[in-house]
């Protein structure tokens, strides 16, 4: 059998009785097998997925099955689950078998679904294009020449290649939002606060988000309405109650007219982001222009802010308290920094070095906190914008899909995140809708935005201007 590309046609089937959840499992780790060349998945947890579709299908059975059974989700490999490897996909974590979950993995198990791997991602989550993977490059379903983007690639590509319903990643400063316009998939960053980031490896404390990515809007509202809510394990999980997901019949809506100019930018992915305006307006929304202050600091603002929190988050990996350790290394000293150069790439490296240096003395109040500052006026403007509005749309990402290799420049590279680091640094709702193929083949999508905590709203006005 094939595995149905969403939750919600599984359910049916389900229903149906025309499939068991056991049959899905298998059928999705066949195509996993048969997706192999792709390097979607570091490990699939053949048994114990077929273990919990078999305890799910008796729960069926008898009637006690929870809201996502018959929903088969990656995880990405950031995500801790009790008794199975992650690695971040880094040298560093290699071997390392997490003694406890994730609380968003603890509550979709407890909600039924099946966990079917871990998948590939750029190392620590850094990167635009899964190609900082200590494990490989993760090629685009949609074409393997190219990127699937990152750093959720392998989530992205698990969702396009019909390997699953759902995937699991974070969103760091979009990515979760760039691979889904890469891969032609739905992708949703939560307000921050919303899911809670216990058990998530963290990059970015202040701006990391998990959240999921799926082929329709309609499966990542099955999800949210799982992982969302407080938790006592994440201090900064908010109580504040759901807002209504009601949607107006016309909906308000702001677009950034000065950056679909932006160096870089794909002239049809704008022409056709352009479209789609006019198609809103057609249909009676008012979609206004918007100014966008400050869009050139939002970049380089982001970089300074998470590599500084990176750089302390990662400290722990040091060979001794965590991770890799070298075999020659003689003392503490040259423990850590032999441990650290080996277990570490690159990318990795370079981003541990600029935020040590941005937090160091002498170089913290012109650095890291200026970037504070200017964080909370990018904030400020961001709400003041959507005080008046009820969505802003931009493009997700400036092209489609690149070639692999293509973009060696890491400045290139973090400029890929123009569109979406706006609503990590404010903290609000995104998501990466698809729009539509370009003539090169490939997708792109479009990002819409929302006030804090209106993620049930958002998600809900998203199915409804753009049904996929
Ligand atoms: N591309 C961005 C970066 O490299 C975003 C990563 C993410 O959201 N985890 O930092």
């Amino acid at each position: 059998m094939t595995l149905p590309r969403t939750f919600h046609e599984a359910k049916a089937a389900l229903a149906s009785g025309e499939f068991t959840v056991k049959a899905m499992t298998a059928a999705a780790l066949a195509q996993a097998r048969a997706k192999a060349d792709l390097n979607i998945f570091l490990e699939t947890f053949d048994d114990s997925a077929l273990a919990k579709a078999a305890e799910v299908d008796a729960k069926i059975a008898a009637g006690t099955a929870g809201p996502l059974a018959g929903a088969i989700i990656s995880i990405k490999d950031n995500l801790c689950y009790a008794g199975h490897g992650v690695s971040a996909s880094s040298r560093m974590l290699k071997g390392y078998v997490s003694p406890y979950s994730a609380t968003v993995v603890e509550r979709i198990l407890a909600a039924d679904a099946v966990i079917i791997g871990r998948t590939n991602c750029d190392e620590f989550a850094m990167g635009s294009s899964n190609e900082t993977s200590a494990y490989g490059q993760v090629g685009n379903p949609l074409d393997p020449a190219r990127v699937p983007g990152g750093s959720s690639g392998g989530a992205a590509a698990s969702v396009a290649a019909g390997t699953c319903h759902i995937a699991l990643a974070s969103d760091t400063g979009g990515s979760i939002r760039q691979p889904a316009s890469f891969c032609g998939v739905a992708g949703f960053k939560p307000t921050y606060g919303r899911v809670s980031r216990y058990g998530l490896i963290a990059f970015a404390s202040s701006f990391d988000q998990v959240g999921p990515l799926a082929y329709d809007v309609e499966d990542l509202q099955a999800v949210q309405a799982v992982i969302a809510g407080p938790d006592d394990r994440d201090n900064t999980t908010s109580h504040r109650p759901f807002a209504t997901a009601d949607v107006p019949a016309k909906l308000r809506i702001g677009y950034y007219a000065q950056c679909l100019d932006v160096p870089g930018m794909d002239p049809e992915v704008r022409d056709r982001t352009l479209a789609e305006i006019d198609r809103l307006r057609a249909e009676g929304h008012s979609v206004v222009p918007v100014e966008l202050a400050h869009a050139d600091l939002f970049v380089p603002t982001y970089y300074i802010l998470s590599t500084a929190e990176a750089s302390s988050n990662l400290a722990r990996f040091d060979g001794i308290r965590y991770g890799h350790r070298a075999k020659e290394a003689q003392g503490v000293e040259d423990t850590y920094r032999r441990s650290r150069s080996e277990g570490f790439g690159p990318e990795v490296q370079r981003r541990i070095l600029l935020g040590t240096f941005v937090l160091s003395a002498g170089y913290y109040d012109a650095y890291y906190g200026q970037g504070m500052k200017v964080r909370r006026i990018i904030r400020d403007n961001t709400l003041e914008t959507l005080a008046g509005l009820d969505l802003l749309l931009t493009p997700t990402c400036p092209s489609t899909a690149f070639l692999k290799g293509q973009i060696s420049d890491p400045v290139t590279m973090y400029l890929q995140d123009i569109f979406t680091v706006q609503a990590n640094l404010a903290g609000i709702p995104a998501l990466s809708i698809p729009a539509g193929q370009h003539s090169n083949g490939m997708p792109f999508g479009i990002q819409l935005m929302a006030k804090p905590f209106e993620d049930e709203r958002l998600l809900a006005a998203a199915r409804r201007l753009f049904p996929c």
